[in-house]
């Protein structure tokens, strides 16, 4: 069939979730000026959270409503339907979607977005007494009675467990939001601080950590978590008002029962053209993706870099068209932000701080939420990581 062939607008493009790649795809696919399948997304929260900002969000340089996109209006923006749903599982042999809801939607052609789920049952106690990270609309909710613990019990510290980018923007953010008065403690377990960054990055990270009095344990993994605080593996317990996990992530629980072939941390495998493996008619990109043979970390950016790989690989599906191979830049950039309009930038062995990387961050995550609310036309994907 022809990319442009008639044909094509009786066939059914069905996106779950609204992740990073699927923001992409609705625009890219719904400004074409040439034929348009049936589009619809279906995301469990109608409001697409750019997790980018979110630490600016709990810094308190942001309100809730400037860090998030709009999935309905982005929907009616580029003619596709939008469909609020809980995705619990595919019914692979009738081309069928299950929500929890009860209703299923059928489709020709599938494309999974939504995104990694936290590893609550890797710390005994995590599920009952953690605020996971993930997913991101359920911790935003969470914030205000975090804030309630964190203000109450004045003299009990917090914890937050994982060393990584995200770990850190956290502890330094939540050091903000509790005007420097609360005990900020970060746990790294046995990676450390901050793995995948230069030695120079993790020294600017490591002062900053200290100058704003945040007690880092590194080299520790935590073996039990509590309603009053955590046990660390060599056996010292330490008090927390509040713990919040932002460590590995795992493939949503639901994926299990559809029969995708998955990797060992449950992620749906696919090839370089975000194919799943073994099904031709299921796509997947983002973190819910793990592509054979390419080790990539789950960030956001790689979620933006697949989003017009995959709007092209879905059209040409359609189409009965051979795919193209989906190639991941060298090296990110990621600009750490320190909750006080400084920010770290690190891309391989490079790094810089400042108010300039800031604002530069700043400008950058702006232009990202402006590209999907207003209907800028630009082609180059923004995200920094
Ligand atoms: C504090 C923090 C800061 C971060 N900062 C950065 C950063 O600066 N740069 C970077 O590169 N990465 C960053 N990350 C990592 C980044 O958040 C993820 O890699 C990224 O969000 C993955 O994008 P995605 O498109 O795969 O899915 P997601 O952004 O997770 O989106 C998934 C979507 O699917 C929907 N969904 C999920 N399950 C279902 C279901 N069952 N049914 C229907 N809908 C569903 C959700 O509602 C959501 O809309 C950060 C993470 C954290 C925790």
């Amino acid at each position: 069939m022809h990319p442009d062939s008639p044909e094509l607008r009786d066939r059914r493009l069905v996106l779950l979730g609204g992740g990073h790649s699927h923001l992409e795809v609705v625009r890219r696919l719904g400004r074409s000026s040439g034929v348009r399948p049936r589009m619809t997304l279906v995301s469990r929260d109608p409001v697409s959270i750019y997790s980018g900002m979110l630490p600016g969000h709990i810094a308190g340089l942001y309100p809730a409503g400037a860090i998030g996109i709009d999935l309905t209006e982005l929907c009616d923006r580029y003619a596709a339907t939008f469909h609020r749903g809980d995705v619990t599982g595919i019914d692979r042999q009738r081309k069928r979607v299950l929500l929890a809801d009860g209703n299923s939607i059928d489709y020709d052609l599938l494309s999974i977005n939504t995104g990694a789920a936290p590893s609550l049952d890797r710390i005994p106690g995590a599920a009952e007494h953690a605020i996971a990270v993930k997913p991101l609309q359920r911790f935003m909710q969470q914030l205000d009675a975090i804030k309630a613990h964190g203000g109450s019990a004045a003299d009990e510290p917090m914890a937050i467990v994982g060393g990584g980018a995200g770990g850190v923007e956290l502890a330094l953010a939540l050091d903000v939001r509790m005007h420097h008065r609360k005990q900020i403690l970060l746990i790294t377990g046995r990676r450390g601080l901050l793995p995948e960054h230069n030695p120079r990055v993790r020294r600017q990270v490591r002062a900053c950590l200290q100058r704003r009095d945040i007690r880092l344990i590194e080299g520790q993994r935590v073996s039990h978590i509590h309603r009053h605080g955590l046990r660390l593996d060599e056996g010292r317990e330490l008090a927390s008002a509040a713990t919040l996990l932002a460590t590995a992530v795992r493939g949503p629980a639901w994926l299990g029962e559809t029969g995708l072939a998955l990797d060992a941390a449950g992620f749906i495998r696919v090839r370089r053209t975000l194919a799943a493996v073994g099904d031709p008619a299921v796509f997947a990109a983002g973190d819910v993706a793990s592509i054979d043979d390419m080790p990539l970390a789950r960030a956001g950016v790689f979620a933006v870099r697949q989003g017009p790989l995959l709007a092209t690989n879905l059209r040409r599906a359609l189409a009965g068209k051979p795919q193209r191979p989906f190639r991941p830049q060298r090296a990110t950039l990621a600009l750490i932000s320190t909750g006080d309009r400084y920010a770290i930038a690190s891309r391989g062995r490079f790094s810089a701080s400042g108010y300039w990387v800031w604002r530069w961050k700043d400008w950058l995550d702006r232009r990202f939420i402006r590209r999907y609310s207003d209907g800028d036309q630009g082609d180059e994907p923004v995200m920094r990581c």
